[in-house]
């Protein structure tokens, strides 16, 4: 756990903050170490109304764990750091917009605002284009409009890098 970024300030639901952008952008950068040490490029950040930050890497296949997504390892490592009221002041970004699965666990675990970069429909493309390998085809925003709380949710956002990271790997 890093201690770094002042408070997070009120924002406007769906506008994006600089300090939004810098953690995103270290999302990717952790996709990219995930994909560099031979899991797949995922990556998510953590930040909480305090400024403490948590951060994740995909553990699929160095972990052998089917479910070592980064977004699903980023929840229970902050669940176990944190508690349940700085998981709801918290913002979760992730490199690539969560899958069903993990949109399920940022909602167990309270947390009330998701920013990512890539789109899942974006991912979809790349993945398809490159292999044929099937996603799970349902967006963040359908899972968590089953909800009985609201999670505001911010993206895409417009990172080249966040695309760039899964070119090639898909084969
Ligand atoms: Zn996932």
């Amino acid at each position: 756990m890093v201690v770094s970024d002042p408070a997070h300030s009120a924002l406007d639901p769906g506008a994006l903050a600089p300090t939004d952008r810098e953690h995103l952008e270290r999302a990717v950068a952790l996709a990219r170490g995930a994909r560099d040490r031979g899991d797949h490029p995922f990556g998510a950040v953590l930040v909480t109304a305090e400024g403490v930050v948590v951060e994740a890497m995909n553990t699929v296949n160095t972990g052998h764990d089917p479910i070592g997504h980064a977004e699903t390892n980023l929840v229970r490592d902050a669940g176990q750091q944190l508690e349940l009221d700085e998981l709801a002041g918290s913002t979760l970004y992730t490199s690539t917009e969560p899958c069903a699965m993990c949109t399920g666990a940022i909602y167990w675990a309270g947390i009330r605002r998701i920013v990512f970069a890539l789109s899942e429909g974006g991912l979809r493309e790349i993945v398809g284009a490159q292999d044929g390998v099937p996603t799970l085809a349902l967006a963040s925003r359908e899972v968590l409009a089953r909800g009985g709380r609201a999670v505001e949710v911010v993206g895409p956002v417009d990172l080249p890098a966040a695309t760039e990271v899964h070119r090639g790997f898909w084969r």
